[in-house]
């Protein structure tokens, strides 16, 4: 099967072409990184306004790459929602108007689905499987029996653990986004800095890092009034650690208590170097097969929403023109 994906959630623009849900003949991304860096972060309104302008380019551009025809398309892929609607608004009318215009069928996905679906690009997912989802808005355990089914274990109680790095590396005076800076940073750093851990109730698979968060503001804080200097990339590295260490405790912990075999890993916070090591190492101890997408598959792209619908088209759940983009969507489709 043939099928183009349109990604337009949140600040990059995206389409794809992947044949089969595992071949990526094409992966088209257009980041706004450097529009919404000057603002500290991303700008709902502009993020809409640059998508319009790029949207009809990058499809082209995705499938001239593939060398592929609107007509040799099996289905079109647009992620639904969650995100920012305004910007989700745009990539659902291109889809919207390529399938009315050539007949070929639409289906809607869930962004978080497609994040999970980029480790299928790398090796077909085995089931049932738990997948760690941490991105810029989400930090959940998935549990996965089959195709298109999708089970939440646990979740953030408050912030998100891309939105934790943001957030402190804007305390930080770090340019947005910040999740790759606090990484680069820890490297050269050292795990001087003691900082909390929300475990929360003894089984629970739920995270919260608002408290952390705090924490650092707090000894940022403290080390000014004494005139003292913050040593940045030991801050980084302790702050990382302590999200890090919850985040592959409660993966461990949820592989445990579903009795699976695969643990996946998915969502922009997968880039961070050190949670690639801690989970690798900790997971081959546990004798569990992990999987981790390449770096550029970790970030928003259209080839996981691709590789997600391909799966929706195998199944005939299509959608048809009166599909809305949905900030909000649950994961819960099965
Ligand atoms: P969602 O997928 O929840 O809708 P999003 O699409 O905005 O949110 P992603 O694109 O999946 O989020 O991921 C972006 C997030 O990943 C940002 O918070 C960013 O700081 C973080 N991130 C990216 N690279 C790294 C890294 N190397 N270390 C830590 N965090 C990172
Ligand atoms: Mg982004
Ligand atoms: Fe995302």
């Amino acid at each position: 099967s043939l099928v183009l994906g349109i990604e337009t959630s949140c600040d990059e623009t995206s389409a794809a072409v992947v044949a089969d849900g595992t071949r990526v003949l094409s992966n088209v991304i257009s980041s706004q990184m450097e529009v919404h860096r000057r603002f500290g972060g991303v700008v709902p309104e502009v993020a809409s306004r640059r998508h319009v302008e790029r949207i009809t380019l990058i499809i082209e551009q995705a499938l001239q790459e593939a060398q592929v025809e609107l007509g040799d398309l099996d289905a079109i892929a647009v992620t639904q929602g969650p995100g920012l609607v305004g910007a989700l608004l745009i990539g659902v009318a291109a889809g919207k108007a390529l399938s009315f215009a050539s007949g070929i069928p639409l289906v809607a996905v869930h962004h978080i689905a497609g994040h999970i679906y980029a480790n299928h690009l790398v090796k077909p997912l085995e089931f049932p499987l738990v997948s760690l989802v941490v991105s810029g808005g989400h930090t959940e355990l998935i549990y996965m029996e089959k195709h298109n089914h999708f089970e939440r274990l646990g979740q953030t109680r408050d912030d998100a653990a891309g939105e934790a790095f943001d957030k402190v590396a804007r305390l930080m005076n770090l340019p947005y986004p910040g999740g790759p800076q606090i990484d680069r940073l820890a490297v050269e750093g050292s795990i001087s800095y003691d900082l909390p851990r929300a475990w929360l109730e003894p089984d629970s698979l739920d995270f919260s890092f608002s408290g952390l968060k705090s924490a650092v503001m707090q000894l940022m804080q403290k080390a000014k009034q004494r005139q003292e200097e913050i040593r940045p990339a030991d801050l980084a590295a302790s702050f990382q650690h302590a999200v890090i260490d919850v985040l592959v405790e409660k993966s461990i912990r949820a592989v445990k208590k579903t009795g699976v075999k695969h643990l996946l890993l998915a969502g922009g916070v997968s880039a961070n170097s050190a949670l690639r090591v801690q989970l690798s190492k900790r997971c081959e101890q546990e004798q569990i097969d992990l999987r981790i997408p390449p770096l550029e598959l970790c970030t928003d792209n259209a080839a996981m929403i691709a590789a997600a619908g391909t799966f929706l088209f195998y199944e005939g759940k299509f959608a048809d023109l009166t599909l809305n983009a949905d900030p909000g969507l649950p994961l819960t489709y099965s």
